[in-house]
């Protein structure tokens, strides 16, 4: 555990010290209710920032503003190729702002700000640019049509794509600037305008990209943030009747609430949810790439990675190897406070989620688990969990089934392929799996049988912009990223004419 201490830099402090507000329309306001929440630095406890806990009437302006700036703004009129220039320009200011928004992130949700900067970042501004590019390529179909019950007639058949209108985003806390990114790139892409709720542990980048997004020039109305608790400012917008679209990043217990709130008033809605993802090393991977992909799986992010490679499955001829490979890896990290550019691992986001985590190790202890890491808390200050791998698990215990959402593994050996298979699959979750392999023809035949959104070979959490991302059966509905995330922020018209 490094004790290192590091402080904010002048530009971050003179950010955490402001007076926060939400934005609403071209308004910065406070709540309301001039309720607030703090925001806490995972890594000693301490509060840093407060910001507004908004509720369902400044949900309610929010989707107001956001519903006028759609029907009857400019950004209404304008052309796809300015809105291109707008996406790419936002995208610009995000990268010139990328150590304060990787500090921001450090600080607010623990996370290493080199990783801050390097992938989360990265990966949003390349997602941006990447979705820029679909604003002027957003096409309909000319469609050959005839009328059976009109033989003597022609026409015109084509079909039109049109924004969906107003956006209720609302996203978890383990990628703040990311998740919110993936609503706002195909949303802005598209012409629809939004409503960000972030998560209430993690609101500081979400206010910080208001902030870029009005200096990059979008009119008022087009992006609005309400931070808040999820039970109210996010049970509000997911309920709001003026929202054309719901999309949700988050729990699948949540999830479901969303989905049920959005089939009330048949808003569209996509889920991305929980994970339990395997890891499958196979007979003849390269096995000491396969530890270390393994164990940075699991580990990345401190675990709080919703395809994260939670559950191990190694051929039995190599189980105890690889699971010596990986703890010696979990026992050398280095934990430390996300701005200290030595650690290897953070602290969690909170103690709420600390004490989740420890009692999730616990449960497995108690049905039979032999812990071969890790285990525990840290000690000190801040809210760390010590890497940990579990051997010996019964296959129907909690620490395999649920999502931990923490740094621990669990491993367990398996005989052939087909055993692979079948507990791989053996989830209600399906959002990510990795294999690790040499035989490429082995690997081919597994990737059908394998019931998830994404699979891995030979990495993990390995993301694209243009590859579509999301889950199969409880990890979600729908996709983020890639060319079929504009489906869902459209709708089809189609258009008959007489001719
Ligand atoms: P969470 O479901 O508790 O919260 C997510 C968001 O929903 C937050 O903004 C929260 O305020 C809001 N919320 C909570 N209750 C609500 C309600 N009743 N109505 C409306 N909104 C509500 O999840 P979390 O703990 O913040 O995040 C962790 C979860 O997110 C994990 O399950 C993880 O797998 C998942 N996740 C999934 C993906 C993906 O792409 N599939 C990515 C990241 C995280």
């Amino acid at each position: 555990m490094s004790t290192a201490t590091f402080s904010p830099s002048e530009a971050a402090q003179a950010f955490l010290q402001r007076q926060h507000k939400i934005l609403i329309g071209a308004e910065w306001q406070a709540a309301q209710d001039g309720r607030t929440l703090d925001v806490v630095n995972p890594a000693d406890g301490e509060k840093i920032a407060t910001v507004p806990s908004g509720g369902a009437e400044d949900i309610d302006r929010a989707v107001s503003a956001a519903k006028q700036a759609f029907e009857d703004s400019e950004w209404s009129r304008i052309k796809p190729v300015d809105r291109q220039k707008l996406l790419w320009d936002f995208a610009d200011l995000i990268e010139k702002n990328a150590p304060l928004l990787a500090e921001l992130e450090a600080l607010d949700n623990g996370k290493s700000v080199v990783i801050a900067e390097h992938v989360d970042i990265r990966l949003a501004v390349d997602f941006l640019r990447y979705m820029a590019g679909f604003a002027t390529k957003i096409e309909g179909r000319s469609v050959d049509v005839s009328v059976p019950f009109m033989p003597d007639a022609q026409f015109h058949g084509y079909t039109r794509r049109e924004a969906v209108g107003v956006v209720g985003a609302i996203v978890a806390w383990n990628f703040p600037l990311l998740l919110a990114c993936w609503k706002l790139g195909p949303a802005l892409a598209t012409g629809c305008t939004v409503v960000l709720k972030p998560a209430e542990d993690t609101p500081l980048t979400a206010l910080k990209l208001a902030e870029l997004a009005l200096e990059a020039g979008y009119p008022p109305g087009v992006f609005n943030v309400v931070t808040g608790l999820g039970h109210e400012a996010g049970a509000a917008l997911s309920s709001h009747p003026d929202v054309d679209k719901l999309t949700f990043t988050g729990s699948t217990e949540v999830g479901k609430l969303i989905g049920k709130a959005a089939m009330d008033s048949m808003t569209r809605v996509t889920l991305e949810l929980g994970g339990k993802s395997p890891t499958i090393v196979l007979q003849d991977a390269d096995l000491q790439n396969a530890a270390a992909g393994a164990a940075n799986a699991i580990f990345f992010n401190q675990g709080q990675v919703c395809c994260a490679g939670s559950r191990l499955y190694v051929h039995k001829k190599h189980f105890d190897n690889v699971v010596a490979d990986i703890s010696d890896i979990a026992n050398g990290m280095t934990l430390g406070a996300g701005l200290d550019p030595n650690a290897q691992m953070g602290p969690l986001v909170s103690a709420k989620q600390q004490q989740r985590v420890c009692g999730y190790i616990d449960q497995g202890i108690t049905s039979g688990a032999k812990v071969v890491a890790g285990g525990s808390a840290a000690d000190g200050p801040g809210f760390f969990v010590k890497p940990t791998v579990m051997v010996d698990v019964d296959h129907n215990a909690s620490v395999v089934k649920e999502e931990i959402f923490g740094p621990v593994l669990v491993a367990m050996p398996f005989d052939d392929i087909d055993e692979a298979v079948r507990i791989a699959n053996d989830s209600q979750y399906g959002l990510g799996a990795s294999i690790w392999s040499n035989n490429l023809s082995e690997v081919h035949r597994m990737i059908p049988r394998i019931k998830s959104g994404s699979v891995w070979v030979n990495c993990h959490t390995a993301l694209d912009p243009a590859l579509p991302f999301g889950g199969y059966k409880q990890s979600g509905l729908g996709r983020e990223m890639g060319s079929d995330v504009i489906e869902h922020y459209t709708e089809v018209k189609s258009v008959l004419m007489s001719i």
